[in-house]
């Protein structure tokens, strides 16, 4: 299949999802995994409308960028050393990967030189895996108070990235848990703090992450292949 009809096959299947969230007449992002793709694949997924690509390499970034026609809108959607912010914070509109205080004060500062915020979402770690990076749930509302007041930084939601389950059923309730802890902060109402992007869901679960209540998600290889 080409990567039109592959985006058009996500896209479907993102609206039969969406019917069954628990808030179906919210739309969903969908994010381009662009990790190990060329720029002449990132054009043929501009060309079928799809503007929004995600990166988790900086490098990879930084030699896409100026290759991939007009219009591409970027994310940075792996971890994010602080030392390499200087490079991504002209280019990019959405961080998902805020976990630490070091990266947000390096990001708080690179952005006040710009004169602007940098949209972030908070990573969280529900699964509790020590391989990966992410706030464990109960240090996330210290931090969002900590980053709440700093000027470089705002932010939109919140950002998880599940374990593999051959069975997707099996990430359905860290999903579903996300979603409540999502739920819950909205209804903090942390002054300078919003809740409205929850990014969760890859290629091989995007479907039952968007039945629990994602409005973003990321995809790669299912783009792709
Ligand atoms: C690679 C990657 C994805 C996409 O994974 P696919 O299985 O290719 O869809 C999503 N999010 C992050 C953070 C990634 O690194």
């Amino acid at each position: 299949m080409s990567i039109a009809e592959n985006i058009a096959e996500i896209r479907k299947n993102v609206e039969e999802a969406r019917k069954k969230s628990p808030n179906p007449e919210q739309p969903v992002t969908i994010v381009a995994v662009t990790k190990t793709r060329t720029p002449e694949q990132l054009n043929e997924v501009l060309a079928a409308g799809q503007s929004i690509l995600g990166e988790n390499r900086v490098q990879e970034l930084m030699d896409k960028y100026d290759a991939v026609n007009q219009g591409a809108v970027w994310h940075i959607i792996g971890h994010l050393q602080s030392n390499k912010v200087k490079y991504i914070a002209d280019k990019v509109v959405l961080v998902h990967s805020l976990e630490s205080e070091s990266l947000a004060k390096e990001l708080n500062q690179r952005m006040q030189a710009l004169g602007h915020p940098m949209d972030c979402l908070v990573q969280v770690n529900i699964a509790d895996e020590e391989s990966k990076f992410g706030l464990a749930k109960e240090e996330v509302v210290p931090f969002l108070e900590m980053v709440s007041k700093m000027p470089g930084i705002h932010v939109r939601g919140l950002m998880n990235i599940a374990p593999f389950f051959e069975d997707t059923e099996q990430v359905r309730p860290i999903f579903r848990e996300m979603y409540q802890l999502f739920q819950e902060l909205k209804e903090k109402q942390i002054p300078g703090i919003d809740m409205e992007i929850l990014s969760m869901g890859m290629s091989h679960d995007y479907q039952v992450a968007v039945e629990e209540g994602a409005n973003m998600i990321r995809v790669g290889r299912s783009m792709f292949a």
